[in-house]
């Protein structure tokens, strides 16, 4: 992978601990941790090579890893990491890299796995370096580990500064350069003060400043985007009122006024007001210069007679493209003849840091490296650089940072924090066939559920809630009548990366009110069922 499209984290801004991952699981978490404490980390696959860099960090760290470093194809870092005179930090596999490095005989297969706690006992008080590592923590703490091979030996000019009940090198530290090796994993959170630990190496051993904040990252991003659009360029972008989209928008703004256009495509399958909702949101109050296509019609004719959920995703996805690219090339004409600048040269997308982590990270030594991720389905000229370059200015945050950028521009809290919806919007959540009726239903039964959350105050504690439609109906009796009505399935998870999700565990009278104001309210409407299905096996969205 060319070293240019490794250059969007902002690493000649910010300090930077480049973290290169060899597959561990955890490897994010390392970036992660760093970034809570307000240092920039960057993550690269373990094969990076160091000339490639465009820049000098202020400190390494190598990964944890599935392999073992002794065995045939196991994947090895470009020496030239230790040549760059910075400190070093291996942690796990990482630390028997350094180790195999020194001789390959230094690493061998354990008797034993451990897996789990262990208690550490750091060998303060002798050496400076250590009692660096170790500041501020006690000498015992309990920590996480993770493997089956240890160290047998230790590298030439390394000591032993921690041990544990199963390993006499829980941690390794050069005798006199920044070298350290950690067994354990200090990136996840069984491990006691393990981002203290980070912390000690990041800034008390690299002397990273600890400024990785939005309000700097925010003027930083500005800057590039006026740097890389010019004085006269115009980007166009797609928004649906989701976070990403509008945070992305209003950076835009800021950075280029006018000279970013933003389109909202009405698709028909919204909540109810949305449409409305995200114009006022972004036209009045971010002061964005949107243009609102109503499509709807066209969709919900065109969702007719579809019942399969792959089918009415393409249709969706087929015909937004239809309607985008019409919309843009009026756009485009406007634009070009509005004096605000010359014809738009790029594309706004609001690709987040977890999408170009899981392109980057080290899938094995015969797999290759996704370079190119799901783009939502955008059109080919728009996404393939030839037409429109693209802009991707969230690139290098995570979702909270994402967030916390969208409170330093000025967005309210309501949206910044707004649960995720999906493209399709409530088409998905209409099993089977989309018909208006069915969407009014979805949409009055979807209100009451998430206002009464939000009275409740508990939407800050649920990561995505909806009520969706059972096309099946159920009888019922009410006023002493039949009635013959749909069923309303409530759906509302917590989940930290919407890779697995727990059902919300709501109090029951909360349940009782909202299953009442639905069948009270909603017309066609005669039962309510919560689905409390975990992912997995259950997806967070029904189809
Ligand atoms: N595969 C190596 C081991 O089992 C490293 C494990 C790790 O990095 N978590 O020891």
């Amino acid at each position: 992978m060319a070293a240019a499209t490794l250059g969007e984290v902002p690493t000649k801004a910010f300090d930077t601990i480049l973290t290169l991952d060899f597959g561990s699981q955890y490897t994010h978490l390392i970036t992660r941790r760093l970034r809570e404490l307000n240092i920039l980390s960057e993550m690269l696959p373990c094969t990076t090579k160091i000339a490639d860099l465009d820049y000098k960090p202020k400190g390494v760290i190598l990964s944890g890893g599935p392999y073992s470093v002794y065995e045939e194809g196991a994947p090895h870092v470009d020496p030239a990491v230790f040549e760059l005179g910075v400190p070093i930090l291996g942690i796990c596999y990482g630390m028997q890299e350094i180790a195999w490095r020194a001789s390959p005989e230094n690493v061998i297969a354990g008797v034993h796995r451990e897996y789990g706690h262990s208690n550490l006992k750091a060998l303060k008080g002798d050496d400076a370096h250590v009692d660096r590592l170790f500041a501020g923590l006690e000498d015992s703490m309990r920590v996480w580990m993770s493997h089956g091979d240890k160290l047998g030996a230790l590298p030439e000019g390394f000591h032993t500064v921690a041990v544990s009940d199963n390993s006499e090198y829980a941690a390794i530290a050069h005798k006199t350069k920044p070298i350290y090796g950690l067994q354990f994993h200090p990136e996840v959170t069984h491990s006691q003060n393990g981002t203290q630990l980070l912390k000690n190496f990041a800034v008390g051993i690299c002397g990273c400043a600890q400024n990785w904040t939005m309000a700097r990252f925010l003027d930083q991003e500005i800057a590039r985007i006026r740097d890389l659009v010019g004085p006269e360029g115009q980007v166009l972008g797609a928004v649906s009122g989701g976070v990403d989209s509008t945070v992305a928008a209003k950076l835009m703004k800021e950075a280029i006024g006018d000279r970013f256009w933003a389109v909202l495509v009405n698709n028909g399958v919204m909540r109810l007001d949305e449409c409305e909702q995200v114009e006022r949101d972004l036209k009045q109050h971010l002061g964005i210069n949107l243009t609102v296509v109503d499509a709807s019609k066209d969709f919900l004719e065109g969702l007719k007679g579809l019942h399969d959920p792959e089918q009415k995703r393409k249709f969706i996805g087929g015909k937004f493209i239809d309607v985008f690219e019409a919309e843009a090339e009026k756009i485009e004409k406007a634009a070009e003849q509005s004096g605000k600048g010359t014809k738009i040269g790029f594309f706004l997308q609001g690709t987040l840091y977890p999408d170009v982590i899981e392109s980057l990270s080290f899938k094995g030594p015969s797999a290759t490296i996704k370079t190119h991720h799901n783009v939502g389905g955008l059109p080919e000229r728009m996404t393939n650089g030839q037409g429109l370059q693209l802009i991707e200015p969230l690139r290098s945050l995570y979702k909270d940072e994402v967030r916390e950028l969208g409170r330093t521009l000025g967005i309210h809290e309501e949206l910044v924090m707004r649960h995720p919806f999906p493209g399709p919007g409530i088409a998905v959540r209409i099993l089977g066939e989309v018909t208006e009726e069915k969407v009014r239903i979805a949409r009055q039964a979807d209100h009451i559920f998430i206002s009464e959350i939000r009275k409740a105050g508990l939407y800050d504690q649920i990561s995505q809630a909806y009520a969706a439609v059972d096309p099946s109906r159920a009888v019922g009796v009410m006023g002493d009548k039949r009635v013959y009505g749909y069923i309303i399935i409530l759906r509302a998870v917590t989940t930290t990366d919407f890779m697995t999700a727990e059902a919300f565990n709501f109090p029951w009278e909360f349940l009782q009110r909202v299953m009442n104001r639905i069948v009270n309210e909603v017309n066609g409407v005669c039962r309510v069922t919560y689905d409390i299905t975990s992912k997995p096996p259950g997806t967070i969205e029904l189809e």
